[in-house]
């Protein structure tokens, strides 16, 4: 089995999902005992969130990328950043590794088209919703046409991740909204969502909804497991 690196924190909210989820999927597969080989860095968000807001990007995939070489030499043998926001980072989180960086996107890619749904609304950071290294890594590498929520959706999808998902509130009217924009882009053509944030799936789950999810969080550390058991299981 090989070793997950993870950089997380961004929430931890969601790196603790992430942290039962590969511990689960090991063990399923391979059964007793067994558990997940994971190196995690966790991070502080409050000074991370305080570079996203400041658009300050440059900041931010430096301490990323030295953190996932810290977890290179310490032994992973892939690393995940455990946020689909901080993928904007992902190109230069790469190109300072020489083990693979499992993209969030492409992992949520694949669950899309192999669903073969074709226009997904997209629930998500503003970053993510708005700026094009997820959508469009989406739509010009698997050929994805993503929807968006409007400008007040937007608003408030992004308010209630920050403001409550990452802090660990869950409120059922933060849930209603969520559920009547899923609603809105149905109308619009919307033929899936896409959980495109890492606490998405804290608020709403599949079984609340009449079009299939994709989860990224799931999607994400299944791939990980899938990596990690390659040639084991
Ligand atoms: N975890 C979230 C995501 O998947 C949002 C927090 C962040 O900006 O990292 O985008």
């Amino acid at each position: 089995m090989k070793t997950i690196g993870i950089l997380g924190g961004m929430s931890w909210e969601s790196t603790a999902i992430y942290y039962q989820l590969l511990n689960q999927m090991v063990r399923d597969r391979l059964g007793g005992l067994h558990s997940a080989q994971i190196l995690l860095r966790s991070f502080d968000f409050a000074p991370i969130a305080e570079l996203q807001s400041d658009g300050n990007w440059e900041a931010a995939a430096e301490l990323m990328s030295d953190a996932a070489v810290a977890l290179e030499q310490a032994g992973a043998g892939c690393l995940l950043i455990g946020t689909n926001t901080m993928h904007i980072c992902a190109y230069a989180v790469q190109a300072a590794l020489s083990i693979p960086l499992l993209h969030i996107a492409d992992v949520t890619a694949d669950a899309i088209r192999a669903h073969g749904s074709k226009s997904p609304l997209l629930l998500a950071t503003r970053f993510t919703m708005e700026k094009d290294f997820y959508k469009g890594r989406l739509s010009r590498k698997h050929g994805i046409d993503v929807q968006v929520p409007d400008a007040a959706e937007r608003d408030d999808v992004h308010r209630i991740i920050y403001d409550e998902l990452c802090q660990g509130v869950i409120k059922p009217d933060s849930k209603s909204r969520y559920l009547e924009i899923v609603t809105a882009a149905k109308a619009r053509g919307a033929d899936g969502v896409i959980f495109g944030c890492t606490e998405v799936g804290l608020l709403i789950s599949p079984d609340d909804l009449d079009i299939p999810a994709f989860n990224s969080t799931e999607l994400h550390a299944k791939a990980a497991v899938d990596f990690a058991l390659a040639g084991d299981a």
